[in-house]
């Protein structure tokens, strides 16, 4: 097809494949630009324990604040930084910084940092967070790494070891999403995870069909009967909060409940409490 250009060796191509590739390659010299020069910033989202109704922890959530385009959401610049492997050097940046925030906070709440599979597949992924612990005081009962089902995708004895030298480190480790990949019950018995997440996507259409209800009481029962914690996550209405509480999931997390928020609006959530108490379980 080069020959058809007019035999000038340049390549003729899909235009909008171009511009694709452009965006992609302008994108993650940005993203290492951004990265160097601090644009990348933490918000976070509280989880709520449902027997107390008490802030027990937080996710933390990166973004980046980009000086003309706004906050550019995880979704739009974590791929490209797992395709350039910058997910190594700004993954540990998110983790150490949500230790600190954790440790300046000064209480025991727990901090739920996002680990993606190119995090935890490079090198000694126990080594990088022990040095992190180390760096920063933080409590390793305190830290919570969630991961999503394809980080286990690769059922391999090298991954199972990554999760066997985490845990011993003290950590907690939560399967993020979860519902959402394939054989999730064969990784239930394999990788000794303490929390599984319920994706979104469940919490979403509880209230409508008892079959979707039916499926999230038998992850709920699934968690207490490998003896793992629940939590649910993207809860945006009191419905959804009522069943997830009366089927005891144990911690809930979503919009109802708080976005998530910039480091100073947490410290006063922190503070204040919620502005509103959300009922707890019988
Ligand atoms: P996730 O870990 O499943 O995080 C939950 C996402 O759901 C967050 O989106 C959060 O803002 C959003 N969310 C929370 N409550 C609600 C709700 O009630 N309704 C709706 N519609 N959404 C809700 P966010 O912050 O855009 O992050 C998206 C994903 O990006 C995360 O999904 C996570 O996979 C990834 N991510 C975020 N921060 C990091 C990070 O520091 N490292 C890595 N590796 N991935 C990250
Ligand atoms: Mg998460
Ligand atoms: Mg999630
Ligand atoms: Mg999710």
């Amino acid at each position: 097809r080069a020959k058809d250009a007019g035999g000038d060796g340049y390549r003729t191509y899909d235009p909008s494949m171009h511009d694709a590739l452009t965006r992609r390659l302008g994108l993650a010299a940005d993203l290492r630009l951004a990265f160097e020069q601090d644009e990348l910033v933490l918000h976070y989202q509280p989880k709520v324990d449902l027997r107390t109704g008490e802030i027990a922890g937080f996710e933390a959530l990166v973004r980046w604040r980009h000086p003309a385009r706004g906050m550019v959401p995880p979704l739009d610049f974590i791929g490209v930084a797992e395709a350039t492997g910058l997910i190594v050097p700004l993954g540990r940046w998110v983790l150490t910084e949500a230790c600190r925030q954790a440790v300046a906070w000064g209480r025991p709440l727990r901090m739920a940092v996002n680990l993606s599979v190119r995090q935890f597949e490079d090198g000694d992924v126990a080594g990088m967070v022990a040095e992190v612990l180390a760096e920063t005081g933080m409590p390793p009962g305190q830290l919570c790494l969630e991961m999503t089902e394809s980080v286990l995708l690769t059922d391999t004895d090298e991954n199972l070891a990554r999760i066997v030298s985490l845990k011993a480190l003290g950590v907690v480790l939560a399967m993020d999403d979860f519902g959402t990949g394939y054989s999730s019950l064969a990784y239930l018995r394999r990788f000794p995870m303490d929390v599984l997440k319920i994706d979104r996507s469940f919490v979403d259409r509880l209230g409508g069909e008892t079959e979707d209800e039916a499926l999230v009481r038998t992850i709920v029962r699934l968690g207490q009967r490998f003896g793992m914690h629940t939590v649910a996550e993207g809860i945006e209405n009191e419905t959804q909060l009522a069943i997830l509480r009366e089927m005891g999931c144990d911690f809930a997390q979503g919009y109802l409940l708080s976005r998530p928020l910039p480091v100073g609006d947490a410290t006063e959530l922190l503070e204040r409490g919620l502005p509103f108490p959300v009922p707890v379980r019988a």
